[in-house]
């Protein structure tokens, strides 16, 4: 059996994506920018596109996205934008969290050394951050407010409306990296108080290489590319169609489907958690409710995620032990670690992200072998040796 249990990784491309996208391989492959009906038949699938993603999210107006390189650059792009912004009126106080996306963390490490100071706030156990902390935070000098929608590794969903409004009503900026969230959660940015939103088509079904940066109208951005005036002078750079007409046809599919795949997705997520937690000395990281239908995060005492993961591919399960960005280095998850996990225990993590393909005797599939593998390594390991003799150095 082969079973893929990393969707927060990347997805497979799912047939709506594929199908809209093949057209603009071969015949329409004209240069949206040409004047000739080349250039204007994928002009057209731009724009609809375009308007697609606009009413996706609930923006206003489809000149408020911006398609980009994928999720990592629309963070760079909002957070650098929005610095700019702050500068201008000697604002260098930008709020965060520590448990986001590298591509936020290193963007605002990034702006600390031209001089911005970055506060990034602490997260209660649950990993979920109370909006009171960020009203507490601003400053008269708080040029933004970033805070992703839904983590990637423990998949908790942040308070991003009441976020929001605290900023709103503060005159900062919000960003939010809603990467996880896109075609997963309900998003509407004019709802929800959102100025900034990044989004990655890989996420949903989608093509890799594309995602979105939404804008709310009136906000300037900074150019990370100079050249051509695509993107409204806001992107240059001969824009990827095939890709774009395929990351509008996923969130649409998504968006369609929102409802009744979450639910059946939240079904068997809790199905295979509860299944893990039948395992001794097994913690769930981050709360149940509130979190991305797909995901689960568990720790195991005594054993290391790495071997984990490795034996559970030998079984044929792609699974992950932290974000795929940290997980070929040794250091436990910053994740794991801004929720209050002791570092030996998040170096026991496993995270299984499922999707609508995933199916029941899959996740049966997944509980017994994960039970087998956890056994097997513990067996072997001097750690679970020690903490099933009662020498505790942790409580889980
Ligand atoms: C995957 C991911 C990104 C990066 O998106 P790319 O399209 O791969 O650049 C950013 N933020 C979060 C939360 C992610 O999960």
């Amino acid at each position: 059996m082969y079973i893929y249990a990393d969707n927060a990784a990347t997805t497979a491309l799912g047939e709506a994506a594929k199908q809209a996208m093949l057209p603009y391989f071969d015949g329409i492959y004209g240069n949206p920018s040409s004047l000739h009906s080349y250039g204007q038949r994928a002009k057209e699938a731009l724009d609809k596109a375009r308007r697609v993603v606009a009413e996706a999210i609930g923006a206003k107006k489809p000149a408020e996205i911006l398609f980009t390189s994928g999720g990592s650059e629309a963070d760079n792009q909002a957070i650098i934008s929005a610095a700019a912004l702050g500068k201008v009126q000697g604002k260098r106080h930008i709020i965060s969290t520590k448990f986001e996306h590298h591509a936020v963390l290193h963007t605002l490490k990034k702006l600390e050394k031209q001089g911005f100071e970055i506060e990034l706030l602490e997260l209660p156990g649950n990993g979920i951050l109370e909006p009171e902390a960020v009203r507490q935070a601003i400053r008269p000098d708080t040029a933004l407010v970033t805070i992703m929608f839904a983590n990637n590794e423990i998949g908790t969903i942040q308070p991003v409306q009441e976020i929001g409004a605290i900023c709103r009503e503060n005159g900062v900026l919000f960003h939010t990296d809603a990467v996880q969230a896109a075609g997963h959660l309900h998003i509407n940015v004019e709802e929800q108080n959102i100025d900034f939103l990044s989004l990655s088509a890989h996420k949903f079904h989608g093509p890799k290489g594309t995602g979105v940066l939404y804008a709310k109208s009136g906000i300037a951005l900074s150019r990370l590319i100079e050249g051509g005036g695509q993107e409204r002078g806001r992107r240059a750079g001969t824009e990827n169609i095939p890709v774009i007409i395929g990351l509008a046809a996923a969130l649409k599919d998504a968006e369609e489907h929102l409802d009744e795949n979450a639910a059946y997705v939240t079904r068997l997520r809790n199905y295979i958690l509860d299944g893990l937690l039948e395992i001794p000395n097994t913690r769930l990281n981050g709360e149940r409710e509130k979190r991305l239908p797909g995901n689960i995060n568990v720790s195991f005492e005594g054993i290391e995620g790495e071997s984990l993961l490795l034996l559970l591919d030998d079984k044929g399960i792609a699974a992950s032990s932290g974000s795929a960005c940290t997980s070929s280095s040794l250091l436990p998850s910053h994740v794991l670690l801004a929720i209050g996990v002791p570092q030996e225990v998040a170096h026991g993590s496993l995270r299984l992200s499922i999707s609508e393909y995933t199916t029941q005797e899959e996740a049966d599939y997944i509980i017994q072998s994960v039970k087998e593998v956890v056994e097997e390594l513990r067996s072997i390991s001097p750690v679970w040796d020690d903490l099933d003799k009662g020498v505790r150095g942790h409580v889980i």
